[in-house]
């Protein structure tokens, strides 16, 4: 579903934030992407998400060359994924509901699939009390919520969260990773970069682990793996 061949990412300042990355993430996988602050965990996302290029190698999704993918191309790449951000990027002046509704409007989703479905995942993430609500009324647990509702709404393929816990207090976080836990077994294949060692440690998933840009560990069902230079 996601493979990348010798991926490597320089900055224009000549920071190598990626180097020389082989890896491969199957259907129905969950998988952490663990390492410290400014190991390259972002700039692995997105590049994922083609928001950025790599400087050299190949990242296929669903087996499309998407490094080779024209412009035109990228607005159907990004359907077969939703995505969820550390600062949960909701749309302020919106309701919860609206927030939702949206992302099904923009793909010209007809008005009757989209009251039934948004209740459908309202419900699924513990929200559907809230559909009125704003932003701003809401926990930073429940904006996440939001937030992941959104991102899985049009049933993507997979789901890919950049720090999705980043945010929030520790039960809180556990909350929304046991959430993403709950969308991975209902078949969606989930990708989440962190840097939350404990949960990684609780959750037992695959662990690919980076350092200063190098995938050292890559463990099928593991936990968070320190600095190999610590010990
Ligand atoms: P992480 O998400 O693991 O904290 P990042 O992928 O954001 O790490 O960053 C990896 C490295 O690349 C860091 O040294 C960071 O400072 C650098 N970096 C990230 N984005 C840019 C950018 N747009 N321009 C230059 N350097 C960047
Ligand atoms: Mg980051």
């Amino acid at each position: 579903m996601i493979r990348f061949e010798d991926v490597s990412k320089t900055y224009a300042t000549g920071v190598e934030a990626v180097k020389n990355a082989n890896l491969e993430i199957e259907k129905g996988d969950f998988a952490f992407i663990v390492g410290s602050s400014g190991c390259g965990k972002s700039t692995m996302i997105k590049m994922i998400l083609k928001e950025i290029e790599p400087n050299s190698g190949r990242i296929y999704i669903n087996g499309t060359d998407i490094t080779r993918l024209p412009k035109n191309r990228i607005p159907h790449l990004r359907r077969s994924m939703g995505i969820v951000f550390q600062d949960f990027r909701l749309l302020e002046d919106k309701t919860v509901y609206e927030n939702v509704a949206y992302a099904m409007r923009v793909i010209g989703t007809n008005q009757r699939a989209i009251k039934k479905q948004v209740p459908n995942v309202l419900s699924l993430v513990g929200l559907l009390n809230k559909s009125k609500a704003y932003p701003n009324e809401l926990s930073g647990g429940e904006q996440q919520r939001v937030a992941v509702a959104r991102a899985i709404v049009n049933n993507p393929m997979m789901l890919i969260a950049d720090e999705p816990t980043g945010n929030l207090d520790p039960e809180t976080a556990w909350e929304i990773m046991s959430l993403l836990n709950d969308i991975n077994r209902r078949g969606t294949t989930v990708v989440v970069a962190t840097h939350a060692k404990e949960i990684v440690d609780k959750m037992e998933k695959r662990v690919i682990a980076i350092d200063k840009g190098v995938i050292y560990s890559d463990i099928k069902k593991g936990g968070y793996v320190n600095d190999h230079r610590d010990n």
